[in-house]
């Protein structure tokens, strides 16, 4: 298996290749916690999942980081709003995301470094832009020198003047070019702030990232896949090339990958105008494998277009998949699965649920394409196996027997009325009465049985 994605700094779809052979590193920028996560935070975890379950099955050893931001200006707003320490604040919702994202279906990545544990890492990669002449202090701010970076804007495509005008509204006056960024900026009194030799200040959003990424790599390797929402290619990852390179003597990132925006009903989610979908929600009144292959139906590059009809058309695959699930199928026995070939092509899951959806009809007539679906569906993070475990003993025998009824109508259907009455057998030798009405079968469970 070859794993093909689309690389946002080439504008093609390429082949994985990891510098090192059989291991393979992958970042993801991580949520800033002063909140419930919503269907876009959601999207941005579960993307990377996919990317990841096929990694961990084609390599020796994945570095699947996703990093949390425990310290930003809207979470110093939320803890003034809510009353409650930013301390408080960030563990409350670190562990909300934590236990979204796992409710989710999703593996927890092997390193989840916090903002807040990498200060010192921080200060130095700072002083090493410094000294190689790629960032100015000035009152008590650091700022990256963009003009000092000649492939500024590699990744975005964006044209200087176009760059000027996403930053406009940032146009302090102690800033050589507007398109410079802060690395670090002082705190006032009651913010949080750490002693640097730029006084107490806090470090900006762009280096906090590429440090984590320094921190758990080292400066001089680059990193395989770097992934986040197509929301953060300009300015945030531009910006993190810029100072990754700057720092070390090797290429910061090969290839990088972006999902598209989450809308609701063609409108980008947002509080003024009061439609953003939070999981705490949808949790309420949907079950979760749902939830998961309605945020998984569209193209990850593609913005997914929420409305009321997604949720619906998810829950019909999972109803489709559950109920054509032999309960009694051994799935320990490894079968041959097409999955991972489908998603291997720059994370196809549209294709993949078509193939699910294509696989439910023949994995009715027989065990080893119902062990493949659940297989399949497993890989993509969708359990049903362990749901049909916890069944009650009472709704795992109703699946079994109507599998079973749905098999004998095929035979009779098709003429094979031997096999079908042997069928018929097996269902009275559990207590089942069958009744024939109108081409229906309806059926009947003795309660002694
Ligand atoms: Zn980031």
């Amino acid at each position: 298996m070859t794993i093909k994605l689309y690389n946002t700094l080439t504008r093609k779809k390429e082949v994985i290749k990891p510098i090192s052979g059989d291991s393979v590193s992958m970042y993801v920028c991580g949520p800033t916690v002063y909140g419930h996560p919503h269907i876009g935070n959601a999207r941005a975890a579960i993307v990377p999942d996919i990317l990841y379950r096929l990694l961990r099955s084609k390599y020796g050893s994945v570095k699947y980081i996703r990093n949390i931001t425990d310290v930003d200006d809207k979470i110093i707003k939320a803890s003034k709003e809510e009353g409650i320490s930013i301390d408080k604040i960030t563990s409350k919702y670190t562990k909300v995301y934590n236990d979204n994202m796992a409710d989710l279906g999703n593996l927890k990545p092997t390193h989840e470094p916090k903002v807040t544990d990498t200060i010192s890492k921080i200060i130095s990669t700072i002083e090493k832009i410094i000294k190689n002449g790629n960032a100015y202090v000035i009152d008590s701010h650091v700022l990256f020198d963009t003009d000092s970076f000649n492939n500024y804007g590699d990744l975005s495509g964006k044209k200087l003047e176009e760059m000027l005008d996403g930053v406009r509204i940032d146009n302090a006056a102690y800033k050589k070019s507007s398109r410079d960024f802060i690395l670090w900026k002082p705190s006032e009194d009651n913010t949080p702030g750490w002693e640097s030799p730029w006084g107490k200040g806090r470090p900006g959003w762009h280096i906090e990232c590429t440090s984590m990424i320094k921190d758990i790599l080292g400066d001089d390797t680059t990193l395989d896949i770097h992934g986040g929402g197509n929301d953060l290619i300009f300015p945030h990852h531009e910006n993190e090339i810029a100072q990754g390179s700057c720092i070390s003597r090797e290429k910061y990132c090969n290839h990088w990958f972006h999902n598209g925006i989450v809308l609701v009903d063609k409108r980008k989610m947002s509080k003024s105008l009061g439609n953003v979908i939070l999981l705490n929600q949808l949790f309420k009144n949907n079950d979760k494998a749902t939830i998961r292959v309605a945020l998984l139906s569209a193209h990850y590059r593609q913005p997914l277009n929420w409305t009321s009809r997604t949720l619906d058309n998810a829950l019909n695959l999972v109803n489709k998949i559950r109920g054509s699930i032999n309960p009694e199928i051994n799935s320990d026995e490894q079968v041959q699965t097409e999955i991972k070939e489908i998603l291997s092509d720059d994370i196809n899951t549209p294709l993949a649920f078509k193939y699910l959806s294509d696989l439910t009809k023949s994995a009715k007539k027989n065990v080893k394409d119902s062990a493949i679906l659940l297989q399949s569906c497993s890989f993509l993070g969708l359990d049903f196996q362990t749901q049909l475990k916890r069944m009650e003993p009472s709704k795992l025998l109703t699946v079994k027997i109507e599998n079973l009824i749905q098999k004998r109508n095929e035979l009779r259907n098709t003429g094979r009325y031997e096999e079908a009455d042997a069928i018929r057998k097996e269902l009275i030798a559990i207590g089942v009465t069958l009744k024939d009405n109108n081409g229906q079968t309806e059926w009947e469970l003795d309660p002694n049985s």
